[in-house]
């Protein structure tokens, strides 16, 4: 099993030329491209779906998606602008997807692991219970199979249009995730911007290593609503990821060009247990070699 796309979907704002949000410089697509969805005038990291992290941070070819068949279900009946299910199939057309997560095993630099990613495309990353049921599946199989499990969360937060019943996810994923880190199996959480609400209150922020892209926000509620609630001025560059870094809230910033690197790096230091298909050093030979 592979990628169930059914067409590609460009998160990185379309035609030839596109305009950096952070320096304003017009650059082809071509150059960010190269430089795997970043600016290479200041370094501004573009939102990427979970496809580009796969070919980004798996080996070749390696990535076998689980959990597709776990779909959404309406069951509020929930109407905002339109009925939720319609929302969800205009999404799902959009996009290409069939929800906001995606996981699956794969090998990075060799090693066996369990990947996961969410799109922020699809409805803003939110987490709904399909999305909290297949990051729960990927840390369950990460444990069965004692395999690293490396996830990569940007979201707006709980998906408001499933109710409590999103609210319930951030619950199950760290029941997971508590399993996982008994079993001694490591965790390692990418957080790409913007990472807020329900998840990372819950699965995003409990990396055995959490790893940020530079100028991520990162945070619960966002910084305006704090502002008005607490009437108070914000320290400048409050939530953003090197704010955090320095509040020892994240272990460590990483721009996306060197991210498949410390991973492997990460997972060479922490799984030292953990499955491998790497080729194991040579038995020594004739004595003296
Ligand atoms: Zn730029």
């Amino acid at each position: 099993m592979g990628w169930k796309f059914r067409k590609k979907k460009k998160d990185i704002p379309g035609g030839v030329w596109l305009k950096c949000q952070g320096c304003n410089t017009m650059l082809t697509r071509k150059k960010v491209e190269e430089v795997l969805g970043t600016c290479p005038e200041c370094g501004f990291h573009f939102k990427i779906d979970g496809r580009r992290r796969v070919d980004q941070l798996l080996d070749e070819g390696s990535f076998e998606e689980f959990g597709s068949d776990v779909a959404p279900v309406d069951h509020l009946q929930f109407f905002d602008k339109e009925p939720y299910t319609e929302k969800l199939k205009k999404t799902q057309d959009k996009t290409g997807l069939s929800e906001a997560a995606t996981v699956g095993r794969g090998r990075l630099d060799g090693r066996d692991i369990v990947f996961g990613a969410l799109d922020f495309s699809f409805m803003g990353g939110s987490m709904g219970v399909v999305v909290g049921e297949r990051i729960t599946l990927a840390a369950e199989v990460a444990r069965e199979e004692q395999r690293a499990l490396l996830l990569v969360a940007t979201s707006g937060g709980a998906r408001m249009h499933e109710g409590a019943l999103s609210l319930m996810q951030m619950a199950k994923t760290s029941v997971a995730l508590g399993r996982l880190g008994e079993a001694g199996i490591p965790y390692i959480s990418v957080l790409a911007d913007p990472c807020t609400g329900g998840v990372i209150a819950s699965f995003a922020a409990l990396g055995d290593i959490i790893l940020a892209e530079p100028g991520a926000l990162i945070g619960f509620a966002g910084p305006r609503v704090i502002a008005t609630t607490i009437r108070t001025k914000l320290p400048e560059g409050f939530q953003r990821a090197e704010f955090l870094l320095e509040h020892g809230f994240i272990d460590r910033i990483v721009p996306r060009t060197r991210l498949r690197q410390e991973i492997s790096c990460c997972l060479r230091y922490c799984t030292p247990g953990v499955r491998s298909a790497e080729p194991q050093p040579e038995p020594a030979g004739e004595p003296g070699s």
